[in-house]
């Protein structure tokens, strides 16, 4: 682009306005009125959008993904595995690409987050902003850095941040399950509600459901592990009077892997 210094930097502070007001992906090069928007518009903007947007079918991106992640036989493959599958609404929502895990993938812990943000999706990797350097220096303290896999509950940055939705997560659950079945992990945390409601399958909120151990069992390959919830980070560092409660759940965790098998 050939913007001179002065456009320049009102460019930057038009950019740093949307950011501030909340926009942070853009979808198409004209802006859309859609206060404005009536069904008859809305059916003719889905079939002219129809070959580069196509409506994703909760039962068939379900299936596909048990297949793919059923084919994956290591954490590596389940990796390249979820890279490739296309059938998450959030695949065409913005996102960069698809932020998986980080860590040991033999690890006796799987950590479970909510959803990648702005940095785990410029990273590729997971919990890289404030509230993953908050969550790095609990595990840090707890003596459990070098004995977690994290990943997150989808795979793709929301737009805006937004909490993914009870359908996103579903059609990613065989992925997660998967790391379930593949790493059989001593333990498995949540972190916040949004795992908890998507793991768990429950509609109880997080003050209900933290720290307490619940079994985590997959519907097929006889397969569990000892599960329990706690804070999200981001909840920690806006309300850290939680903390307390938070650092209770580390202690139950680690405590859980000096447990005899
Ligand atoms: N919050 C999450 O739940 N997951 C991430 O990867 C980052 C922030």
């Amino acid at each position: 682009m050939n913007a001179q210094p002065h456009d320049t930097a009102a460019i930057e502070s038009l950019l740093a306005f949307w950011r501030d007001a909340g926009v942070d992906a853009c979808f198409e090069d004209a802006p859309q009125d859609r206060t404005i928007v009536i069904a008859p518009a809305l059916k003719a903007v889905a079939k002219a959008t129809e070959s580069v947007m196509p409506v994703v079918d909760m039962g068939d991106a379900t299936a596909d993904a048990r297949r793919m992640a059923g084919a994956a036989d290591t954490m590596e493959a389940l990796a390249e595995a979820a890279a490739a599958f296309k059938g998450c609404e959030l695949v065409g929502m913005g996102a960069r690409g698809c932020v998986f895990g980080r860590g040991d993938p033999h690890a006796p812990i799987l950590v479970i987050g909510e959803a990648p943000g702005a940095e785990e999706d410029a990273a590729g990797q997971p919990f890289m902003g404030q509230a993953g350097k908050l969550f790095d220096r609990m595990l840090a303290a707890a003596g459990l850095t070098d004995r977690v896999f994290i990943t997150n509950t989808v795979f793709w940055r929301p737009p805006g941040n937004r909490t993914p939705t009870p359908q996103e997560q579903a059609v990613c659950a065989p992925f997660v399950e998967r790391a379930l079945f593949l790493m059989k992990p001593r333990a498995v945390l949540l972190l916040g509600a949004a795992a908890a409601r998507s793991v768990l399958r429950t509609e109880d909120g997080i003050m209900k459901v933290r720290g307490r151990w619940q079994d985590w069992r997959l519907t097929e390959g006889d397969v569990s592990a000892p599960v329990i919830a706690t804070f999200h980070p981001a909840f920690l560092l806006k309300q850290p009077q939680a903390k307390r409660a938070a650092w209770a759940d580390m202690l139950a965790l680690a405590a859980r892997l000096d447990e005899p098998v």
